[in-house]
Order: C-alpha cells, then sequence, then structure tokens
C-alpha cells in the first residue's frame, strides 16, 4: 500500500470516529456508532500494518490475539455494576500503551537526527501515560474495594503533588535539552516512575463514588497520551484518534460535574464523602415503613405513576422486574415514566443503559428538567435504590454538600415509595429527609425482592 493510500485510510477512519461519536450520543443509534467506530479503527489497523515501518508481524498478532481475548472476556463477563472498573481498566492500558511507545522511541533515539517536536512529545507521553496508567489501576482498586473507596489523606499531600508535578517538569525539559546528543536513560527513567508515582498519590485522596467523574478525566489523558503518541510516531490517525478521546473525556468530566454541580476542583482535591453527616433517624426522626400488599393496592390505584432508579437499581439488578411492573402497571391503565437524573448511579448514563437492557422504551425514560413539573400531578413517585438524586436537601440546605446539585423532586408527587434496604445515606453521606416526610412509605428491602413481592401482591388487588 502507497503511502498515500495509508493516509486516505487514515482520513476515512478519522471520519468515521467523528460520525461514531455523533451517533453515540443517543440511545437509539448508540450500536451502530459503536459499530462505525470499530471499522474505523479497523481501517486504521490494517492501513498500519501496511507501513514500511513495520518488519515483522509475528509480535504484532500475537498482540493482537492476546489482546483480543482478554478484551472479549472482559466485556463479556463483567457485569452492568462493574463497567467503571472496566473503563478505569480500558483507559489504564491505553495511558500504559502510549507510554511504551514513546519509552521505545526514547531508546532509539538517534542524536541529532530529529527536531524538537520528538523530543518535547515523548516527555509529554512519558508523563500522561503514565500518570494514566498508574492512576487507572488505582482508580480500578478503589472501585472494586480492594483499596478503601474512602478518600485517603495525609499531611503535605497536596504539596507533595505539586512538588513531584514540579520534578517532572524539570526533568522533561531536561530530557528534550539534552535529546540532541541522544538519549539520558536514567533522568528518563527518573521521569517515568515519578510520574507513576504521582498517579497514585493524585488518586488517593478522592472518594471511590467520585472515580467515574475521575475516570472520565483519566480517559482524556489516555487520549491526549495518544494524542502525544501520535506526535512522536508521526501517525496521524494516531493524533485524531488520540484528540478525540481527550476532548470528549474533558467534556463528560465537565457535564458530569455541571450535574453534580460541583467544581472539577471539589471532585479532585475536595475529599467529597470523607465524612458522613446524620441528622435524620439519629436525630430523632422516625420513618413509616410499607409493606408489599399496601404498596402494590397504592400502586394500581393510581393513575400516574413515576419510578426514579438509583444505584441501589443497578446494584440489586433490578431491570427486568422494573419493566415487568412497568407493564403490570400499564395493562391496568396506569401511566408510568421514568425519572432520569443525569448522575443516577455510578457512570454516565448508567440507569439509560439498565433500563435499555429490560427492553424499556426509551420514549418512557425522561429527563429530569422535563419530569419535574410533571411530579406535582403526579400520584406515585417509587424511588428505587436512589438516595443522592432525591434529597431535597439540595434545594433548601445550605450547609448540605449536596447544596445547589439539582435533584428529581418526587418530594412534590402526591405520595412516595422509596425502595432500600436501610435508612443508610448515599454515596454523598448525608442522611435524606424525605424518608421522613408524612407522604413518605419506606419499603426496606433489596430492590429487586421488593419488586417481586409488589408484583406478585398487584395479581391480588
Ligand atoms: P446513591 O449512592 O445516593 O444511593 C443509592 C442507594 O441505593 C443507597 O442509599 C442504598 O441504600 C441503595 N441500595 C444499595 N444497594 C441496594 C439494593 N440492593 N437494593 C435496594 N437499594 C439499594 O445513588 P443515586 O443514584 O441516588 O445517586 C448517585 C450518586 O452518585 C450521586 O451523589 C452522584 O452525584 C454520585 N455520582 C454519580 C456519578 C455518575 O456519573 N452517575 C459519578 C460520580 C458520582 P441502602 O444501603 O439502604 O440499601
Amino acid at each position: 500500500m502507497t503511502t498515500s493510500l495509508i493516509e486516505l485510510s487514515y482520513l476515512l477512519a478519522g471520519v468515521t470516529f467523528i460520525v461514531a461519536l455523533k451517533w453515540l450520543s443517543s440511545p437509539k443509534t448508540a450500536r451502530t456508532g459503536n459499530r462505525i467506530g470499530a471499522v474505523g479503527m479497523f481501517v486504521a489497523i490494517i492501513a498500519t500494518l501496511f507501513h514500511q515501518g513495520v518488519l515483522r508481524f509475528e509480535y504484532i498478532i500475537a498482540g493482537i490475539l492476546i489482546g483480543a481475548v482478554i478484551g472479549t472476556v472482559a466485556a463479556r463477563k463483567a457485569p452492568m455494576t462493574a463497567m467503571p472498573q472496566m473503563v478505569a481498566v480500558f483507559n489504564g492500558v491505553g495511558g500504559g500503551a502510549s507510554l511504551l511507545v514513546a519509552w521505545a522511541e526514547y531508546w532509539v533515539l538517534a542524536p541529532g537526527k530529529h527536531s524538537l517536536d520528538v523530543p518535547i512529545s515523548i516527555a509529554f507521553t512519558v508523563f500522561i501515560g503514565a500518570i494514566t496508567f498508574s492512576g487507572s489501576m488505582m482508580a480500578y482498586a478503589k472501585l472494586q474495594e480492594l483499596v478503601s473507596g474512602r478518600p485517603i489523606v495525609y499531611r503535605f499531600q497536596q504539596p507533595g503533588n505539586i512538588a513531584l508535578m514540579v520534578v517532572c517538569l524539570l526533568l522533561g525539559i531536561y530530557l528534550v535539552w539534552q535529546a540532541p546528543a541522544g538519549p539520558a536513560m536514567i533522568p528518563f527513567y527518573v521521569l517515568m516512575v515519578l510520574s507513576l508515582v504521582l498517579g497514585v498519590t493524585f488518586i488517593l485522596p478522592i472518594g471511590g463514588a467520585d472515580m467515574p467523574v475521575l475516570i472520565a478525566l483519566l480517559n482524556a489523558f489516555s487520549g491526549l497520551a495518544g494524542a502525544g503518541a501520535g506526535f512522536i510516531l508521526h501517525n496521524h490517525v494516531l493524533i485524531v484518534a488520540g484528540a478525540l478521546v481527550g476532548s470528549s473525556g474533558v467534556l463528560l468530566t465537565q457535564i458530569m460535574c455541571w450535574a453534580m454541580n460541583r467544581p472539577v476542583s471539589n471532585v479532585l482535591f475536595g475529599t467529597f464523602g470523607a465524612t458522613v453527616q446524620v441528622t435524620g433517624a439519629a436525630a430523632g426522626k422516625t420513618a413509616q415503613a410499607i409493606q408489599a400488599d399496601e404498596a402494590a393496592t397504592l400502586l394500581a390505584y393510581a393513575q400516574r405513576v413515576v419510578i426514579v432508579p438509583g444505584y441501589g437499581l443497578a446494584v440489586s439488578r433490578a431491570q427486568n422486574e422494573t419493566r415487568d411492573l412497568m407493564k403490570a402497571l400499564e395493562e391496568r391503565g396506569v401511566e408510568v415514566k421514568f425519572a432520569i437524573h443525569p448522575v443516577a448511579g455510578r457512570m454516565p448514563g448508567h440507569m439509560n443503559v439498565l433500563l435499555a437492557e429490560a427492553d424499556i422504551p426509551y420514549d418512557k425514560l425522561v429527563d429530569m428538567e422535563v419530569i419535574n413539573p410533571e411530579l406535582e400531578r403526579t400520584d406515585v413517585a417509587v424511588v428505587l435504590g436512589a438516595n443522592d438524586v432525591v434529597n431535597p436537601a439540595a434545594r433548601s440546605d445550605t450547609g448540605s454538600p449536596l447544596y445547589g446539585m439539582p435533584i428529581i423532586d418526587v418530594d412534590k408527587a402526591a405520595h412516595v415509595i422509596v425502595i432500600k434496604r436501610s435508612l443508610a445515606p448515599g454515596f454523598a453521606g448525608v442522611d435524606n429527609d424525605l424518608f421522613y416526610m408524612p407522604k413518605t412509605r419506606m419499603f426496606f428491602a433489596d430492590g429487586r425482592d421488593a419488586l417481586v413481592k409488589i408484583l406478585q401482591e398487584l395479581k391480588n388487588v
């Protein structure tokens, strides 16, 4: 294949990546978008294999086979609740791959035979690639609860991180300055190790439940590292793909922070979730419990029901029972809608994916801004394993860490049924006054078990 044909294939691949991103933005077209992106990546890989720089194929083929097997098994086996972890690992290996490219290219850096952009790109890629790799592995360990999900803080943590960053910057400048004389491996390795350490120390103070935001940011980092590797190799498709991943990761981070009404700095340095505030049961308030038969009656005689899914839905894997409840109620003429908060669950679109998995039609999933005005006309709001996203303190309690976060106004419905196992707080660690309101009934059970019981009782109503 000629160089111009390879470049043309890269251009085609770049266009498919952009089209894929566009299609991925809607649940209806997301699968097709995914396939378009995969075809583009396939074209890019094939074109790269025709590059005259490729001398031996056996390692490449072995790498593709091993990677494909691991990727397929991991994607098939990982449960929906483990998606954030899986994305973390994929980001990490992306950053690690760019790091290895930079390492290999620095190793063979010919003295005086390259332009300045190559050592600059190498220093940048080693720094970002190493942070992405170790940071993502640490994020994985927190999400998988291999290490504590609570923020881990120690004295001089932030000054220590800033000092590490400054040393890395100085080492990077040194490598660029030294490059015309050829590779200087010892400072290179020091930069690599310190960047790996920084990846870990940067993640330690961030709470486990904030990891999805961080993973979006690390995703952006992996894109930047990929683009850096593209500049080292002068490979255009890598630059385009890296820039797209980098920019979409930054946008996603921003969107998640807006939805939680917290600046990125608060997520990164705020040690959110380090303390637990108690205002409810321990402060002498009591919540009223409800049993399956009463809940079934309340729902069966309602005209409008809004179901608000949250993280607990994912934990209890109750998506199929949720669909069955929707169908059973609709058969009785009850109008059922789902209220989707942008950060319900533990990753963007978590609830949409879960409910789509159970074949709940997309038009039943209503965004927060659209459903909120309808809640005043709703007979029963069913809060299913959600907590923070329905906490009224976000509207009124200026002292709450949730203050300012947009919420789903379930407290405006005529009746509220909250299905969760206890009065325990959600991710933010704050109690929820919704549980103690006169109109609220608590159904204390695992989400799935509760729905099975309600479905059973509905047959008798
Ligand atoms: P929360 O974490 O606030 O609450 C989930 C609730 O689910 C818990 O209170 C828990 O109560 C309950 N639960 C857990 N397991 C089960 C089960 N098996 N059956 C029934 N209930 C269960 O979740 P929300 O979805 O309301 O809020 C998401 C939070 O995560 C927000 O604070 C958001 O800002 C944050 N976040 C979201 C991100 C995203 O991208 N979506 C990213 C980062 C943070 P109990 O233990 O009593 O059962």
